[in-house]
């Protein structure tokens, strides 16, 4: 059977999640025609999408389903409070306004292959389909279809396993969002990975808990987050008395900057996620504009040429140098937290949120740079106990990329 062949347009978006459909939106919305390629129609993110309310653009901040000022963490003093609104992402309202930005195709298909053909890219899809165009972006997520992540040493995972129930009696504070609470109720929850709730009171007596495991290697199993968070809510008297839905969470923190290659690469697959916190989202939507916006550039400068120098083009506007400096000081955060054990995690994270919130909120942040992030691991450093610095020193000597000397070059301080 003759393949089932589409006209050619000016980039071919694969992946109908938040960072694909982010991209596409921007880039039809300066003219370019643009074809989005999901194995699904276009429906609401499934994922549970929180993100701190200054990283989200302006337009996207609308799409907040419910925002908290009361925003905490425990992780050994009483309970301290972050003082940063932090927001759940309404994720059919982000569709909805993302696809009312511009027109463009949505074509439901997994793309299996690409290849330079003529004077443009050919993708083949399952069932024989086949797409034509100038640009291809590997928005396909974690898996990255075409793009190469690399993950030093192995990916590490962050893992998590949340439901949305009803409760009772309140698993944490009403009106509050729990970014992370390593208190440990139950025995389970002092043996193996240190693991943390992430909790949010949606309403009433509905609250999302998730028990997580913020990056390791190996990475605790769905089973084993799940008994944990049943042993701990059952601990503090607070079981859940109706489970609406469950969520898995597993995806790699640890990508390297990926090389530049002729086909860009988008949101996960471009190794965009958090090193540290796992966030993504708010990244991805607000990077989209930039990305488009060099892309769009090239691809008008060489009408009829491959889409290379547009490639190269979203490459530099999505990891510029300063951005890949950034992510080596970030890895060496990775190293260190890897090397920390279930003792000592909570004690890191008690020196880090002690720090001023813009030195913390910065580190948490898509756009920090190297300099900055490396003055904060160094105060983190010189401000938490014994147990936690040998193992971060020990981090930073075994990093492959960045050594100490580079780590306190990039904080100016005379080595
Ligand atoms: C359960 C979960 C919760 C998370 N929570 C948060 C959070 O709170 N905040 C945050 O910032 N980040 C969070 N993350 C991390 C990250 O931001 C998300 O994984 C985010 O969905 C990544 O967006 P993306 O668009 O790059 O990829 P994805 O959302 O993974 O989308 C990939 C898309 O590509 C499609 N696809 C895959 N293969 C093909 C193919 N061959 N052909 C065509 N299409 C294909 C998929 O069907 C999907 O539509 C979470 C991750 C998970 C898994």
């Amino acid at each position: 059977m003759a393949p089932l062949s589409s006209p050619s347009c000016d980039v071919l978006v694969i992946g109908g999640g938040p960072g694909g459909t982010a991209l596409s939106a921007e880039l039809a919305a300066r003219g370019l025609s643009v074809r989005q390629v999901a194995p699904h129609p276009p429906r609401p993110f499934p994922a549970t999408y929180g993100a701190w309310l200054g990283e989200l653009p302006a337009w996207a901040q609308g799409c907040a389903e419910q925002v908290w000022t009361d925003v905490r963490v425990y992780t050994g003093s009483p309970v301290t409070p972050l003082g940063q609104p932090y927001a759940l992402l309404d994720n059919a309202a982000l569709l909805r306004t993302l696809r009312g930005r511009a027109d463009w195709t949505w074509t439901q298909g997994r793309a299996m292959h690409a290849e330079r053909r003529g004077t443009g890219w050919t993708v083949g899809g399952e069932s024989g389909a086949v797409w034509h165009a100038r640009l291809i972006v590997d928005a396909s997520g974690h898996g990255a279809l075409v793009s190469s992540v690399r993950f030093p040493g192995g990916p590490a995972l962050q893992t998590a396993y949340g439901v949305v129930a009803r409760f009772r009696r309140p698993p944490v504070t009403p009106g509050s969002m729990v970014w992370m609470d390593y208190r440990t109720p139950a025995p389970e929850l002092r043996r193996g990975e240190a693991t943390f709730l992430y909790a949010m009171h949606l309403g009433a007596d509905r609250y999302f808990v998730e028990e997580t495991s913020l990056i390791a290697r190996p990475a605790p199993t769905r089973d084993e987050l799940r008994r944990r968070l049943l042993a701990r809510l059952d601990a503090q008297g607070t079981p859940p008395r109706g489970i609406e839905s469950e969520e898995w969470v597993a995806f790699p923190m640890n990508a390297q900057a990926p090389a530049p290659g002729p086909v860009l690469a988008y949101g996960a697959a471009a190794g965009r996620v958090h090193p540290v916190s796992g966030f993504q989202v708010a990244g991805a939507l607000a990077d989209a504009p930039g990305v488009a916006d060099a892309v769009t550039a090239a691809l008008r400068r060489s009408e009829d040429s491959l889409g290379d120098d547009a490639a190269a083009a979203g490459w530099a506007a999505l990891w510029p140098p300063e951005r890949r400096a950034a992510r080596e000081v970030h890895l060496l955060g990775v190293g260190a937290l890897l090397g920390l054990d279930r003792s000592t995690l909570p004690h890191f994270f008690r020196t880090f949120f002690d720090l001023p919130p813009r030195e913390w909120t910065a580190f948490l942040h898509p756009g920090t740079d190297a300099g900055s992030l490396a003055r904060t691991m160094l105060r983190v450093f010189a401000q938490t106990g014994g147990r936690v610095r040998l193992p971060l020193a020990r981090a930073a000597l075994a990093h492959p990329a960045v050594s100490s000397r580079a780590l306190a070059a990039a904080a100016g301080l005379k080595v």
